[in-house]
């Protein structure tokens, strides 16, 4: 019977698994320190005092080939709190500057984080491995080096979410905790949080050489960020060109991916911009609950620089501080050309991504009206926005249907009425049945986001009660954000009134 054996058969049995890395396996390389040490400084964590593990992510914890079992080691939380360092890292800070605010620092870099070095994964995809909260270096400027628990929660929480909402994001590993106290507002206890990223340059690792009028540092930097994470570019005669056109488009695409999401990051300075377009250094991020345009997150921008509605102008803005300094290896004309794709850009991705959310199959910018109808209904309404998209799935494309259910929640139904004609119209010019469309919208329009409210008892609970189970709890909802989860549907909910604009201090 041998010959019935079929290749295929395989299907049924899986395919055979490679056991998972224990701690001592992690093999850590670190091509950044290899880098002249203009680019940062040599530094070792600050020992974390009784440290204690919070959290741990297994799904992060697969992208370096880590078995989770490893997490329950009684001495897992010595070696993420920073006190045990695996043999052979060459720990730094990363040296950047940055525009805050519209104001130029000359000199940031790292003041609490401090990278450990790279693991390769079987797949061969290169993850830099980074505690952040894990001491003073010398670029802490006043700052006491640490993270506490609060905002590490935050981070390692949001980061997975939007990971799962199909965003470009910084991972989380675990997080670390220790009694230590803190001090911001108030005493707090100090935490440490294991980043992953294939990168943590930003576009101030290049502004720093630009101000010091150190060219050199800035090709050499680029060639780094060439080789490793754009080597499609490295044998073009115009690689410099190329790099500044592809983190346009990353930074075009990632701003569409938050407008339509409702993510708000809150400190968008460019020391906080990715060299390749993700979502990083999250502080007092929000996500948008009743859709207001001028939405602000950060309770120290009283201004509104970093507003929901000005992200995109300013991820352009962000970039034009890039290209300044690139201007010495790449021309002005084409820098200008660079930058005038990033508006079309822009648009083009938030056009598909925004038309999709209202189930089309084809949206283009003649769509923007459509869009921008039901934006303007969200808005007059004070609707949930995360809520409304969903919602809108069981909308009834029948020239009969009245979607009594739908036009319940708009104070102005007139209003209602009018946009309703408008898409129904719209989603005449489609093939597809209301169902395939219900299930194309699913399947985009999140059902769970980190409302801030969410994360507020996940803290409480953490620091009152050192109970973390609510950490763990959001993590596997997060996870799955487009998925009915029938026993969570409260976490579905709209913020309590007490709860409504919650505003997240910058102190983290
Ligand atoms: P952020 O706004 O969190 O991106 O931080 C801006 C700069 O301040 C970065 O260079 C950080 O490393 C640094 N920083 C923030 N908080 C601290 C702290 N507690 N101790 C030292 N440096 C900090
Ligand atoms: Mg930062």
């Amino acid at each position: 019977m041998t010959n019935k054996l079929k290749l295929s058969r395989i299907g049924i049995l899986g395919r055979p698994t490679l056991p998972m890395h224990k701690l001592h396996q992690l093999n850590f390389a670190n091509r950044y320190a290899h880098l002249p040490e203009h680019f940062y400084s040599r530094v070792n964590p600050t020992p974390l005092p009784a440290p204690y593990l919070v959290s741990f992510n297994t799904h992060a914890a697969r992208l370096i080939d880590l078995d989770s079992d490893e997490a329950r080691r009684a001495d897992f939380a010595e070696h993420f709190g920073g006190n045990r360092l695996p043999p052979d890292v060459e720990p730094l800070a990363m040296l950047y500057a940055g525009h805050q605010f519209g104001q130029f620092v000359p000199q940031l870099g790292d003041g609490r984080a401090i990278l450990l070095g790279e693991l390769t994964n079987r797949a061969g995809e290169h993850w830099e491995v980074q505690l952040k909260g894990s001491g003073v270096t010398p670029y802490s400027r006043r700052g006491d080096g640490r993270a506490v628990l609060r905002s590490s929660i935050r981070e390692y929480l949001c980061s997975e979410a939007m990971h799962a909402l199909g965003i470009p994001t910084s991972r989380a590993l675990c997080i670390v905790g220790s009694d230590e106290p803190v001090y911001r507002e108030t005493a707090e206890t100090a935490a440490v949080l294991t980043r992953l990223a294939p990168s943590h340059v930003r576009f101030g690792s290049f502004e720093v050489f630009f101000y010091r009028g150190q060219y050199e540092h800035i090709a050499a930097l680029a060639d780094f960020v060439i080789a490793r994470h754009y080597p499609e570019f490295s044998e073009a005669s115009d690689k410099y060109r190329l790099f500044l056109k592809e983190i346009t488009s990353r930074t075009a695409k990632l701003m569409a991916h938050w407008q339509t999401v409702g993510f708000c990051h809150g400190v968008m300075n460019t020391d906080n911009m990715s060299i390749l377009g993700l979502t990083l250094d999250y502080g007092p991020f929000g996500f948008m609950e009743s859709y207001d345009p001028g939405y602000i997150c950060n309770h120290s921008d009283p201004q509104g620089r970093y507003a929901y509605d000005q992200q995109p102008q300013v991820g352009l803005w962000n970039l034009s501080c890039l290209a300044q300094a690139l201007s010495r290896l790449v021309s002005e004309a084409d820098t200008d050309k660079i930058l005038e794709s990033y508006a079309p850009a822009y648009y083009q991705h938030y056009v598909a991504l925004m038309g999709a959310k209202l189930g089309l199959l084809n949206p283009t910018l003649e769509d923007f009206p459509l869009i921008d109808g039901w934006l303007t209904l969200l808005q007059k309404n004070q609707l949930d926005y995360t809520n409304s998209f969903r919602n809108l799935d069981n909308f009834d494309s029948a020239a009969s249907a009245d979607n009594h259910a739908l036009r319940d929640q708009f104070i102005d139904r007139e209003a209602f009425d009018a946009w309703a004609e408008s898409y129904r119209a719209r989603l005449g010019r489609e093939s597809g049945t209301d169902s395939e469309r219900k299930a194309r919208m699913d399947a985009v329009n999140p059902k769970y986001i980190l409302r801030n409210y969410l994360a507020q008892v996940a803290i409480e609970k953490a620091e009152n009660q050192r109970d973390f189970s609510e950490i763990d709890r959001l993590l596997a909802l997060l996870n799955k954000p487009y998925d009915e989860q029938p026993e969570m549907e409260d976490y579905a909910a709209p913020p309590p009134e007490s709860a409504r604009r919650i505003m997240v201090s910058c102190s983290s």
